[in-house]
């Protein structure tokens, strides 16, 4: 070797020597987080949703927060995902908020409730209205820290074995559909049940149910849902948006330094947006196909169904409102949020998208 690559190799030594002399200044621990979710593996929009998050946690920080992802029943099942979490046995778990209504019906508001708010606008109330705060506050009482990580969208009505004319089409169903949009159906004789994912399809193959509610054309087509019954009904009014958490444990939020707090909510974030922009991408197409190619019967729900999921949605947020003080402020801070954010939806969103569909003749 040439004394000039000696001379080369040597300041290069004392230059990486520099570097490991000052890192420990500025060092951070590798960070183990286990991440538990409410869907099975691979599971279009949702679990690749979540399990992109994951990858994308750790590849943030070059893999020093080292995120080890489970789907649901690979550590524990689908609804035990909170307490996972809650109890400090896994560091965060991606689901959807409404599942854990038994626990606070506050819960529900943090996914969607009936008449509820679409992607904009629950975006919209969450960061500027208030909402975050009191998920903040509700969350806190169980030990976690949540936030916003991914969206569907407005949810189809669901998928039924005859056709829906009236609500007294409804009475003595069993239908799959959780949330607050369970107890709606329930006011209007319906039996619901709230079952995962990787559990409608064999529910309604074998009759244990007769209709359920999933998401929409591109997770529903890969069900093969349409296999069981073939009435498909929009819009649907119980998943209006439906936003899917970030659950944290709340001690191990609060371990966090500043900045990994905003590595962990830039990564949600940017989930919240990508999940969303997915299923719109693929929704359309997918439903085109299942008319097409499965016999998929499309229907809308009438104005006398709707009015009659009006009327019991208002008895069902009374009784949600009356558990405490709290269910009760969430509930005015999202009725507030649904008056101003959607009556500017009114005039913005909704009447451009009706005169464009009625020039264009969509
Ligand atoms: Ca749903």
């Amino acid at each position: 070797m040439k004394r000039r690559d000696l001379l080369k190799g040597a300041a290069a030594g004392a230059a990486a020597g520099a570097t490991t002399i000052a890192a420990p200044a500025i060092a951070q621990e590798r960070i183990e987080i286990n991440m538990v979710s409410t869907w099975p593996r691979d599971f279009p929009g949702l679990g690749t949703g979540a399990q992109r998050f994951a990858k994308r946690l750790s590849d943030m920080t070059n893999g020093r927060m080292q995120v080890q992802y489970f789907a649901a029943g690979e550590r524990v099942g689908a609804f035990d995902a909170f307490d996972e979490v809650a109890s400090g046995n896994a560091q965060m778990y991606h689901g959807a908020d409404y599942y854990w209504k038994g626990k606070h019906p506050g819960w529900a508001y943090f996914t969607a409730v009936p008449f509820g708010l679409t992607y904009t606008e629950i975006n919209a109330w969450i960061r500027f209205g208030g909402g975050q705060e009191l998920w903040d506050e509700l969350a806190g009482e169980f030990g976690l820290k949540n936030l916003m990580c991914g969206n569907t969208g407005v949810q189809m009505g669901g998928w039924f074995n005859k056709e829906i004319n009236s609500s007294d089409d409804l009475k003595g169903l069993k239908m799959r559909i959780p949330g607050l949009g369970g107890d709606v159906m329930a006011k209007l004789g319906a039996s619901p049940v709230s079952i995962p994912g990787g559990q409608i399809y064999e529910n309604l193959v074998s009759g244990a149910i007769d209709a359920t509610e999933w998401v929409g054309p591109w997770n529903d087509q890969f069900m093969k849902l349409y296999e069981a019954a073939k009435y498909y009904y929009y819009p649907g009014m119980h998943e209006p948006g439906s936003m899917l958490a970030l659950g944290m444990n709340k001690d191990f939020w609060e371990s966090l330094s500043d900045s990994d707090k905003l590595i962990v909510e830039a990564a949600s974030a940017m989930e919240n947006d990508v999940m969303m922009s997915e299923f719109n991408a693929k929704n359309g197409e997918s439903l085109a196909a299942l008319i097409r190619d499965q016999g998929v019967e499309l229907r809308e729900f009438n104005d006398d169904v709707y009015d009659a999921f009006g009327e019991a949605s208002d008895q069902v947020f009374e009784e949600a409102r009356a558990h405490s003080d709290l269910a009760n402020r969430i509930h005015e801070s999202f009725l507030r949020a649904r008056t101003e954010v959607g009556g500017w939806a009114k005039i913005s969103d909704v009447a451009y998208i009706s005169q464009r569909n009625r020039v264009l003749g969509v």
